[in-house]
């Protein structure tokens, strides 16, 4: 039988309930009586919304369009729910600020996150934070907002949340200062995804299936190209910098393709500290939602006689250019990450949607990041400024590559 006991009552709202961390949230929370759900957010799937909706009898449900959240709310009335419905993107944030909210999961996927995410921040949550693309955009503001409010920011991210784990309590606790706590530097493990062998002439042929199947974990479709690209952790190379303010050249990146190490600490005595575990997502939403106790969260142990040879190998760079953009973005700061993740959601979704290869997704980002230049101090009005410029400049580009494909 579960032992209930020891996790602390939390009221929570998950963003992006119906993704993939949202259902693995919900999976978690389930388990345990005293969690309960405030709200519940969704784009478009209003099905699963639903269902989510009479199984966890949340106060509000968000999603994105008004058509939907009429059909939701009707279809709840009938059902008998008094689940409230609301739509766009105050309502996300209200959801994610509420006095009545302990606990936010920020796992809405693209910079479409990051308003919610930063109510959440500002107000003073406890942050489980998925969405990425929130970090990379805001970087250094989205960190000041948590600072200055008090709110305890929690690592999602399956690297960053082994990283937050091999750190001392202290570290985790007050962020920062890792050189005085003796860290050398982080080293975030990557599976290589699906594409880590393929012959390097085959890579402008591959499909979008083939691209969203990654060999160890179950993803979104926009995470997953992320991954078979590695500008997933061209992402996590600004985010590890941001969120435990390192500097680039305190950062590492190395394949691991089993996916067992999640990511390692060096100390400066030669120490390396390694985290564990079978590749699921509800290990680090169990950690944070538990932290800093412990609790079930339903993934299978690990069995290291069973499992195969640990493997580690430097990045190939030819293999993965995007990669390679990510750590340059991280090295010149400002809106370069800004810059970089807005044309990438682009470039991605043109991939998904059949207009552009899969090798053209780093033409597109490094020809949008070349033609923007803003030495503007950073500002959140500025950095939504940025983003929509390069999401034009990345749409044109694109634009130029499937007329070429049709002419
Ligand atoms: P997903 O595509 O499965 O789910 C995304 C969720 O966001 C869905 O609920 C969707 O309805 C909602 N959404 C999408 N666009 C929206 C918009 N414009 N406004 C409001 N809601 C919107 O994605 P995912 O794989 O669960 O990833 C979510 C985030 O977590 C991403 O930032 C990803 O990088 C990060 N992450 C995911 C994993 C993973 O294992 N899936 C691991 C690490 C980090
Ligand atoms: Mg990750």
């Amino acid at each position: 039988m579960t032992e209930t006991s020891h996790v602390q009552a939390q009221c929570i709202s998950v963003l992006g309930s119906t993704g993939s961390v949202g259902t693995s949230t919900l999976d978690v929370i389930s388990r345990y009586p005293q969690l309960s759900v405030y709200a519940l957010s969704a784009g478009s799937n209003a099905e699963l919304l639903f269902e989510q909706c009479l199984r966890f009898k949340p106060r509000v449900a968000v999603i994105l369009e008004e058509q939907h959240a009429d059909l939701l709310r009707k279809q709840l009335k009938q059902a008998g729910s008094d689940t409230a419905v609301r739509c766009g993107s105050q309502a996300l944030c209200d959801i994610a600020s509420s006095p009545d909210v302990d606990t936010v999961m920020a796992a809405i996927v693209g910079a479409a996150g990051l308003p919610p995410a930063l109510a959440a921040v500002s107000s003073g949550k406890k942050v489980l934070l998925a969405n990425k693309e929130a970090l990379v955009t805001a970087g250094a503001l989205f960190m000041k907002a948590a600072d200055d409010s008090g709110a305890v920011v929690l690592p999602i991210d399956s690297e960053h949340n082994a990283i937050f784990q091999c750190l001392p309590l202290s570290a985790q606790q007050r962020r920062g200062r890792l050189a005085e706590q003796g860290v050398r530097r982080v080293v975030l493990t990557a599976s290589g995804g699906p594409f880590l062998k393929t012959p390097l002439s085959e890579l402008e042929w591959v499909t979008p299936a083939q691209a969203c199947k990654h060999p160890n974990w179950s993803m979104g479709r926009k995470i997953s190209v992320d991954s078979a690209t590695m500008m997933n952790k061209g992402l996590e190379f600004i985010e590890a910098c941001v969120l435990f303010d390192l500097s680039p050249s305190q950062v590492d990146v190395l394949i691991h393709p089993q996916s067992i190490v999640h990511s390692m600490v060096e100390y400066r005595d030669g120490s390396v500290l390694a985290q564990l575990g079978s590749p699921d997502m509800r290990v680090p939403i169990a950690h944070a939602l538990a932290w800093p106790e412990r609790m079930d969260s339903g993934a299978s142990f690990l069995d290291l006689v069973k499992s195969p040879d640990l493997q580690f190998m430097a990045p190939d760079l030819e293999r993965f250019p995007a990669l390679a953009l990510g750590i340059e973005a991280a090295s010149q700061g400002g809106y370069s990450p800004c810059i970089l993740n807005a044309a990438n959601e682009i470039a991605v979704a043109a991939f998904l949607d059949g207009q552009i290869r899969f090798t053209e997704i780093t033409g597109v980002i490094s020809g949008t990041l070349a033609q923007i230049t803003c030495r503007q101090p950073l500002s959140i009005a500025m950095i939504q400024a940025v983003d929509g410029q390069a999401r034009v400049i990345a749409s044109e580009l694109v634009a130029a590559r499937s007329r070429l494909k049709t002419a």
